[in-house]
């Protein structure tokens, strides 16, 4: 499959969560962008909300590509039989085979080279609901865009309210002036997977963004290479 021109990088929970839209709409979310040709990049499990995103995406034949830490595979990738993949222990090389249910998988050594290499292929960040890897990999990019690290559009994809006490406690931030009102405007809310797409295609990047020069080439410090 040609690569597509648009890819969403997804950042959601490894688990379903308690209420069922959570999986409804993360499946919803990867059959849209099946049907709209965009790409979606993950962290390349097959539980909870990231498998159902993927699944939703590769089904109809979208473009999927995961990356995740070998050291991983057995608590998020979870249909993959090391014995027959040859993964001797999660720890050898052999890597996973491209699955019609889960697109293509890259295996990397750690967390942070996962989320550089999702940073870099990805054009746009979507979070859903999820866990602390979820806020950890959400606050990451907002950070990295307020030190204009990056310019790609964060949306949060709000289903059935999950963010409303998060996005209560960044307004408390910005109201404490901790963050600047700005700033506030980095994440766009999106209650529906139409708005999710709608947010991403508008999206315009705020003006208080710190204006810092970072020197993206010299290869010495790659976590904070340009993505
Ligand atoms: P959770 O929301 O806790 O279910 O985690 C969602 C995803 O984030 C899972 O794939 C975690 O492995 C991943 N994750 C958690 N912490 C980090 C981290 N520091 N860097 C990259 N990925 C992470």
């Amino acid at each position: 499959m040609s690569t597509p021109t648009t890819k969403l990088c997804v950042f959601c929970g490894s688990s379903s969560g308690s209420d069922p839209s959570f999986v409804n709409q993360a499946k919803k979310l990867g059959n849209a962008l099946a049907d709209k040709q965009w790409g979606l990049v993950y962290g390349g499990g097959s539980t909870g909300l990231m498998g159902a995103v993927a699944n939703g995406c590769a089904s109809k034949r979208g473009y999927v590509h995961g990356i995740i830490p070998e050291a991983l595979i057995s608590r998020e990738r979870t249909e993959v039989k090391p014995e027959e993949h040859n993964i001797d222990n999660h720890n050898g090389l052999t890597p996973i085979p491209d699955s019609k249910e889960y697109g293509h998988t890259t295996l990397v050594k750690d967390m942070h080279t996962r989320k550089r290499l999702m940073g870099q292929e990805a054009d746009a960040f979507v979070a859903l609901p999820g866990g602390y890897g979820t806020l950890e990999e959400l606050m990451e990019v907002v950070t990295w865009q307020q030190l204009s690290i990056h310019d790609k559009p964060i949306v949060i994809f709000n289903i059935n309210g999950f963010f409303d006490s998060f996005l209560k406690f960044i307004q408390a931030s910005i109201d404490s002036q901790f963050v600047s009102v700005k700033n506030g405007e980095i994440i766009k809310v999106a209650n529906t997977v139409e708005e999710v797409i709608k947010a991403v295609e508008e999206y315009k990047l705020p003006e208080g963004r710190f204006n810092l020069k970072w020197d993206h080439n010299t290869g010495d410090n790659e976590f904070y290479d340009k993505i």
